[in-house]
């Protein structure tokens, strides 16, 4: 496929199931954009610029990949770059309900941007950036889930939260 296309998430923090994506989607477009959400009204766990950190790292093997941050409305982020396409990854059956909502609004907002999903590798329908969260807070093994240098970041902001108790 030909064109621009935007992958955008909370990546917080980014995992292999979103590089699996990430390397998937670079061989389908011609250019890949990382967009980074930035919600104000939600506290991350891991910080804007580790997470774009964390990102420019491990797309550094993929010559078309870039990365940005962006808040507002998705469509307008895409229309800013030129970029007709939206990627998703899809896990679960329960990612669907979720990701259908958000595709049909987004198609409304603007009806010329489509949203494609990228299934899942099996390897990776379980994991999620909530999982990692979950298993790094309460003292668990989380470095089978992501690459060594998010797993280092990961490693500074719990024991900054350790610090804290
Ligand atoms: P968001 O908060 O927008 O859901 P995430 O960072 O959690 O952001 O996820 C970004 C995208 O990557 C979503 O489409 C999500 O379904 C997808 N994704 C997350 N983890 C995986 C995985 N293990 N395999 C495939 N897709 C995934």
């Amino acid at each position: 496929m030909n064109g621009i296309a935007i992958y955008p998430g909370s990546f917080d923090p980014l995992t292999l199931g979103h590089i699996d994506i990430i390397a998937r989607a670079s061989n389908l477009f011609d250019r890949l954009i990382v967009g980074i959400g930035i919600n104000p009204s939600k506290e991350p766990f891991l910080h804007i610029a580790d997470r774009l950190q964390n990102i420019e790292q491990a797309i550094s093997e993929f010559p078309n990949v870039s990365v940005d941050t962006f808040d507002g409305l998705l469509v307008d982020f895409a229309r800013r770059n030129e970029s007709s396409v939206i990627v998703r990854g899809l896990r679960a059956v329960s990612d669907y309900e979720y990701e259908f909502r958000v595709a049909s609004a987004n198609r409304k907002l603007a009806p010329e941007i489509e949203t494609v999903m990228l299934i899942t590798k099996d390897e990776f329908s379980f994991l999620a950036s909530s999982v990692v969260r979950e298993v790094a807070l309460l003292g668990g093994d989380y470095d089978r889930f992501v690459p060594s240098f998010v797993a280092d970041t990961i490693r500074r902001r719990v024991e900054t939260i350790d610090k804290r108790v």
